[in-house]
């Protein structure tokens, strides 16, 4: 049985080539007049002789080997895989924004510099923050970038003592690495029986070297924490600030805005909320928003507006500096730009209400069938636990390696940690009732099989072009090089 998709070597032909060249009308000259002796080939290259259509077949094929968001359901949670409008990918092809040179004079970038500043605005209007910057490029490095701006407020203060970020154990696990990139120590917060905060354990917690909490809110359970303003001023009264990880806002647009609850910092993901692509490390855009107080540290340059026309400032004594080339990943900026323009503020608010919905629909329809931990009303989001199926010998893994043959891209699995077999369900607001319900029907025969057929499980998935891969080697050790 050979590959679904022949490699490209293997559909090789001696002599057969992909293009022609006309007749050579200039004298020719000998290789061994341009090229030193130890450089020519004694052989000719190993390179496949095929056709031009023998190539594109091999990669347009390929190409569609990747589940997308494009092909599928992707219900990923916490990670907000929703559908990429097209429109954003026709405005950021403008000439005007696609062919820009990030050095050209001031001047000569006026559109862009608008574009920036506005989308900084709107940002800072969900948000409920003073400024944003645009120049963070992921949502780990917005986090680094808020935590270096709390450490110079501190530091400017002269509060020297404040080296701990507090962490809830349900955190990303970007949470804690970017408190340890930026030289924090990390101390773990517990959470309550109902997957919140636990004040007892922050009260025990917080002290004069507290520089900071980070917090996600709903968290990554998908529960809103109801106890926010307790927890900010706790907080705050222990000297530290509150770090809003925004990464996924989908359950907030146009609700809540984390600068009315507390919060002095804030990121947001635009590759995630606000419908830009992402996934496999392609661009992203984690701008961070701060309250007045931490303005002058926020990364340099900063769009400003002086009368009708737009600059970047440079002249910010007290910044963290640069994080990033030129101003972030522009291109990312103006896809985020055209769909909030798109949705206009009511539109925004819908988006968190048909997010919510869609999730809430799920977990009811589909609890019972799999164990959830926190029975209570949902975010945009919600974490089933495996563990009625692994008492079947099926493990989460199993479940998720399952869904493939449906072609639904499995959800987001063993996280949060402190759910056993954790299974986390984001649907997002695009998706219509008709891939919900197949979506659950799905869910529904894997949990008949767990019990009825455990194997079919277990050593699936059965229709991909490749099953069970080692993740680990293939991510450590890829191998990218085809050998005969
Ligand atoms: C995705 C995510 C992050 C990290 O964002 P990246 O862009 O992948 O660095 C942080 N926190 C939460 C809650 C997230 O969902």
């Amino acid at each position: 049985m050979g590959h679904p998709i022949p490699l490209i070597f293997e559909r090789s032909v001696p002599g057969r080539t992909g293009y022609s060249l006309p007749e050579c009308d200039v004298p020719e000259v000998p290789v061994q007049q341009l090229l030193p002796a130890g450089q020519i080939r004694q052989e000719a290259p190993r390179l496949p002789q095929v056709s031009e259509g023998d190539v594109i077949r091999h990669y347009v094929n390929l190409s569609s080997l990747n589940h997308s968001v494009d092909t599928g359901f992707y219900p990923l949670g916490s990670c907000t895989m929703k559908y990429n409008p097209k429109v954003n990918e026709t405005a950021t092809r403008l000439p005007g924004f696609a062919r820009l040179h990030p050095l050209v004079p001031e001047r000569c970038a006026q559109g862009a510099l608008e574009l920036m500043y506005n989308l900084e605005q709107y940002l800072a209007e969900i948000t409920g923050m003073d400024a944003v910057s645009l120049q963070p490029v992921a949502g780990a490095h917005g986090e680094y970038t808020g935590l270096k701006i709390i450490a110079a407020y501190h530091k400017a203060r002269g509060d020297h003592k404040r080296t701990t970020v507090l962490v809830p154990d349900s955190a990303h696990g970007t949470n804690p690495a970017s408190a340890a990139m930026v030289g924090m120590k990390i101390v773990e917060v517990k959470s309550d029986c109902h997957g919140c905060v636990c004040l007892e354990d922050l009260k025990a917690k917080v002290d004069d070297t507290v520089a900071a909490l980070m917090l996600t809110n709903p968290n990554t359970l998908g529960l809103f924490d109801i106890n926010i303003a307790e927890i900010a001023e706790i907080v705050h009264n222990a000297g530290g600030l509150l770090y809003y990880d925004g990464a996924n806002a989908n359950a907030i647009l146009g609700k809540v805005r984390p600068g009315d609850t507390g919060f002095d910092v804030v990121h947001l993901n635009l590759h995630k909320t606000f419908s830009t692509p992402h996934g496999g490390g392609g661009p992203g855009s984690g701008p961070v928003g701060v309250k007045a107080q931490l303005i002058p540290y926020l990364p340099a340059p900063r769009v400003v507006k002086e009368g009708d026309q737009y600059r970047l400032d440079y002249n910010l004594p007290d910044s963290i500096g640069k994080v990033h080339s030129f101003y972030g990943n522009f291109g990312v900026n103006v896809r985020a730009y055209t769909y909030i323009r798109m949705m206009g503020g009511e539109g925004l608010e819908r988006v968190s209400e048909d997010a919510v919905l869609n999730a809430n629909y799920l977990q009811a329809r589909l609890k019972g069938h799999y164990h959830l931990e926190y029975d209570r009303l949902c975010m945009h989001e919600f974490v089933l636990s495996g563990k009625l199926q692994k008492a079947h010998g099926v493990r989460t893994l199993d479940i998720a390696k399952r869904l493939l043959d449906f072609g639904v891209h499995p959800p987001t699995i063993y996280f949060p940690l402190i759910i056993d077999e954790a299974i986390m369900i984001e649907p997002t607001e695009t998706e219509g009732k008709e891939t919900l319900d197949y979506f659950i029907d799905v869910m529904l025969q894997i949990a008949r099989e767990a019990k009825e057929d455990p194997e079919n499980v277990t050593q699936a998935p059965h229709t991909t072009p490749v099953s069970r891969l080692d993740e680990v080697g293939a991510a450590r050790n890829p191998v990218l090089r085809w050998q005969p």
